[in-house]
């Protein structure tokens, strides 16, 4: 496929403008005016339209396809969403922040600070801030929150402790904040290994990291015992919101002993993502540590009005510009007054019914590690079809060539040869049982002609890439390097 740059005919003009009827009125100084013209693709509408419309048919998307991609709840992003964020579009988000600003803003800072009410609501926190950029933006500043509180307290604190089933951003958001990690191994059953918790607990752990259910889909019947313990310790509990899909309206991280959450608004409440962006990681904290929120804080006056605080002389500073991503808090906003507190706890049980269904009908076909009954996902092992010589990457191909988007492979990284399956509660039975008759497929083809599947993806205009090379030797200059 070509660039539109090497679509370029000079001279081509997609559009013409009238000669201008305004008088000049200066000329710019020589210094601001370039002296060639921009080297912009010289095209016509037509040309331009067919590039973007037959390259944006190359894209993924869930409004093409089914995406069950494990840990990251690509459920369907309604399109009232983006007709609420629309609304707020023309919003300039240094308004807020000016001199008597806030008067003009009420709705933003409206929206920004019931947003976080609800979080608080729905998670069992005190106070919420939205302004984390992602979860994993979230986590650092939820670290950084524990450090704060640790420090103003006087302890010393050494330590962050994480299951070996922990996503990776857990321990390096700690680590970032300068804590050593310690990291617990999973018990057979699934859960972190208990007798191996309570052996690194000493009083200088700072916090314990949890992602409950955890990224085997399985959710830990210990969580008070294990919070007991790190309270025990003056140790906090910080959640990993993740997969707060599977819990939603049923169970609240604060109240079974979490004191810190982040909540992936980009997850669980709409805007699926992709292609990096765009994420919001609002953190959650405990009474506690609200002192330490970041700044600049909204709050609400007792006639209703919603003002800016940054007397906060405690905080830990500012996290991200202005109050987050607010496209994406507006979606969550929207996403949940939409759908109310009954549509809400609707959504979890959803979920899960789905992953167990799929689960249920996978499992004669596919290695199932831990056989229990899961919450929001799966997490099966291609462990049997690697006797063949076909590996999870290998399943992932030909799923592509099928039209689905693989699931999440290769993590969590305590199961060999995984791929972990989220259906997300907005997928019909039909599409469930479809992806299911072609996981079959998979299975058998696996046995009967393994070799084949080294040739795929072949629907694509790449197929088999240096994924290493990739990542380790990037080169995304087309021109002159
Ligand atoms: C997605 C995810 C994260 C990180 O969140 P981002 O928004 O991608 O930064 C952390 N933990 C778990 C379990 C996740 O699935």
């Amino acid at each position: 496929m070509q660039l539109i740059y090497e679509k370029s005919i000079p001279g081509r003009r997609g559009v013409r403008l009238p000669a201008s009827d305004v008088p000049q009125a200066a000329e710019l100084p020589t210094g601001l005016r370039r002296s060639d013209a921009p080297g912009l693709p010289e095209m016509s509408e037509l040309d331009v339209v067919r590039h973007f419309t037959n390259l944006s048919r190359r894209n993924f998307s869930v409004d093409t396809n089914f995406y069950p991609l494990g840990s990251c709840t690509m459920k369907y992003n309604a399109k009232a969403l983006e007709e609420a964020a629309k609304l707020f579009a023309p919003f300039h988000p240094m308004v807020p922040l000016l001199p008597q600003g806030a008067s003009f803003s009420q709705g933003c800072l409206g929206l920004a600070y019931e947003l976080g009410a609800c979080l608080a609501e729905i998670t069992g926190m005190d106070e919420v801030t939205t302004q984390p950029l992602a979860g994993a933006h979230g986590e650092m500043a939820g670290i950084m929150l524990i450090a704060a509180y640790h420090e103003a307290k006087g302890s010393k604190k050494k330590y962050v402790v994480v299951p070996d089933s922990s996503h990776g951003t857990n321990p390096a958001s700690a680590a970032m904040v300068g804590y050593e990690i310690i990291t617990v191994p999973t018990a057979p059953y699934g859960d972190m290994d208990l007798d191996k918790f309570r052996e690194v607990m000493t009083d200088e752990v700072a916090a314990v990291m949890m992602t409950c259910p955890n990224t085997l889909g399985l959710f830990n019947p210990h969580i008070k015992e294990i919070s007991d313990i790190a309270h025990d310790h003056d140790a906090l509990m910080y959640y990993d919101g993740a997969n707060l899909n599977a819990i939603l309206g049923k169970v609240r991280p604060g109240d079974v002993g979490f004191d810190v959450i982040h909540v992936n608004l980009h997850k669980t409440f709409g805007t699926p993502h992709g292609g990096g962006g765009p994420g919001s990681g609002p953190v959650g904290v405990k009474k506690q540590l609200i002192p330490f929120l970041p700044t600049p804080r909204i709050v609400k006056a007792d006639d209703g009005s919603y003002a800016i605080d940054t007397h906060t002389h405690e905080s830990i500073g500012r996290t991200a510009g202005f109050f987050g991503n607010f496209g994406v808090m507006v979606k969550a906003f929207a996403y949940m007054t939409m759908l109310g507190r009954d549509g809400l706890i609707q959504v979890s049980e959803q979920a899960v019914l789905s992953a167990n269904y799929v689960m249920s009908q996978l499992k004669d076909a596919f290695e199932l590690p831990y056989d229990q009954t899961c919450m929001h996902e799966c997490v099966f092992s291609a462990s049997r079809q690697v006797k063949n010589g076909v590996h999870a990457i290998d399943i992932a191909k030909f799923l592509i060539d099928k039209g689905y988007h693989p699931p999440t492979v290769y993590f969590p990284l305590i199961v060999k040869e995984a791929i972990m399956i989220e259906p997300t509660e907005t997928e019909s039975k039909e599409t469930l049982d479809a992806f299911i008759a072609i996981m079959k497929e998979a299975a058998e083809l696996a046995e009967k002609d393994p070799a084949a599947f080294s040739a795929m993806p072949k629907t694509m205009p790449v197929t088999r890439l240096d994924e290493t090379k990739a990542a380790r030797e990037q080169n995304v200059c087309y021109f002159g390097c």
